[in-house]
């Protein structure tokens, strides 16, 4: 049955083979990279022996998950919790016995939801272990290169569970979406972005690209539809994909005011007005 390899860049596990896949579509797209050193494979077994996965609580009802030391892209899932169950926002490659245990603790998964393919990983495997479909957007089929328990969704926005909403924003791919939690923030609402909107070091802005690590912006008109599909739900605050990138307060302002400045700059009409 041979082995199901993971891409060592950006965590993207194939159906199994006996031989490591020819290359890595993911990686070999414009958007990202093959590093230096060429394409590298592992797996789960060789990566659950010198990696492990650690949690934080961001705030009641919210757990990020990351993997320790870092793997791939770097991403963190998003545990949300609700009376009618968990979601899984984003995913990592790793997945182990403890991560289970805990995560069963907790209640198990209702489902696990997808913002673009750069965090697919190991989707199939953590549907398989929770019983929980996996929820990608139909416009990013094509990336899904292993599809077993997949469901893909159409549209503008899906309810995952009740409080819980895909919603569909494109951009940096063309299936990239967002998820909307109402009662999160004391009930103010929370934005689970990955990078569909990054979430920056500062914590105050956002970003919009077709490309991180290639540096391609979007046309204006993007960044603005994107801006106001994202702002179009009540929410306060903004987990991005990264450890620490959260934007605690004020988000549909700051969302706002970081799109103004990227296509003033795009339109030749940036300033270096601070951030407020
Ligand atoms: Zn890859
Ligand atoms: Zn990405």
């Amino acid at each position: 049955m041979g082995a199901a390899y993971i891409c060592t860049t950006c965590g993207l596990q194939f159906p199994p083979s006996d031989n490591p896949p020819a290359r890595c579509p993911i990686c070999s797209d414009y958007r990202q990279f093959v590093p230096r050193g060429g394409q590298r494979w592992t797996t789960l077994e060789e990566l659950r022996r010198e990696h492990r996965n650690a949690f934080q609580q961001l705030e009641p009802g919210l757990i990020a998950i990351a993997t320790t030391p870092e793997f791939a892209i770097g991403e963190r899932a998003l545990l949300v919790r609700t009376p009618d169950g968990n979601v899984l926002w984003d995913c990592i490659a790793l997945i182990d016995d403890a991560t289970i245990e805990i995560i069963r603790g907790l209640g198990g998964l209702r489902a696990i939801a997808l913002s673009h393919p750069h965090y697919y990983t190991t989707i199939v495997e953590w549907g398989r272990a929770f019983g929980a479909p996996v929820l990608v957007h139909e416009g990013d089929r094509e990336w899904a290169v292993r599809r077993e328990g997949v469901t893909f969704w159409t549209g503008e926005s899906r309810d995952v569970v009740p409080g819980v909403r895909l919603v569909h924003c494109g951009g940096h791919f063309s299936g990239s979406a967002i998820l909307h939690w109402a009662p999160g923030a004391d009930g103010r609402g929370v934005l689970l972005t990955g990078d569909t909107i990054q979430v920056l070091p500062d914590n105050r802005q956002v970003s919009f690209m077709r490309s991180y690590p290639n540096m391609i912006p979007l046309p204006a008109s993007e960044v603005t539809r994107i801006a106001g599909i994202a702002c179009a739900r009540p929410f306060e605050r903004i987990y991005g994909a990264f450890w620490d990138r959260d934007l605690t307060s004020d988000g549909p302002r700051r969302v706002q005011e970081s799109a103004e400045r990227y296509v003033a700059w795009l339109n030749g009409r940036g300033t270096d007005a601070p951030v407020s």
